[in-house]
């Protein structure tokens, strides 16, 4: 878990990653799949986890499922806030460009 700044929110939130995200994406796929229970029922142990993992409680199963380093491309090394997309060249926030990743 980390700190990012999110460019849908348009503030900081706490992004998961790649670890942590896999097991909201289980979480989630077995709350979509639920018939019983109410909304929040059904996604309580999603909101459980990522409190557990993140001090925060969300309320909104989307806005978690958003909150993915991995999609952002990572935070730029100037100013922190992420490339925006995994493929941006250049940080949109204040213009830094990325570096070339080794092709391995
Ligand atoms: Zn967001
Ligand atoms: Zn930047």
């Amino acid at each position: 878990m980390k700190i990012l700044w999110c460019w849908r929110c348009r503030m900081e939130l706490p992004m998961l990653d790649e670890v942590e995200y896999k097991k909201v994406y289980e979480l989630y796929g077995k709350g979509i799949k639920s018939r019983e229970g109410t909304y929040e029922e059904r996604f309580k142990e999603l909101m459980d986890y990522y409190e557990e993992v993140t001090g925060f409680s969300e309320t909104i199963p989307n806005a978690i499922m958003h909150h993915r380093i991995a999609q952002y491309g990572g935070p730029c090394e100037k100013c922190g806030k992420p490339y925006r997309t995994p493929l941006a060249s250049f940080c949109a926030a204040c213009g830094n460009k990325k570096p070339i990743e080794p092709v391995t």
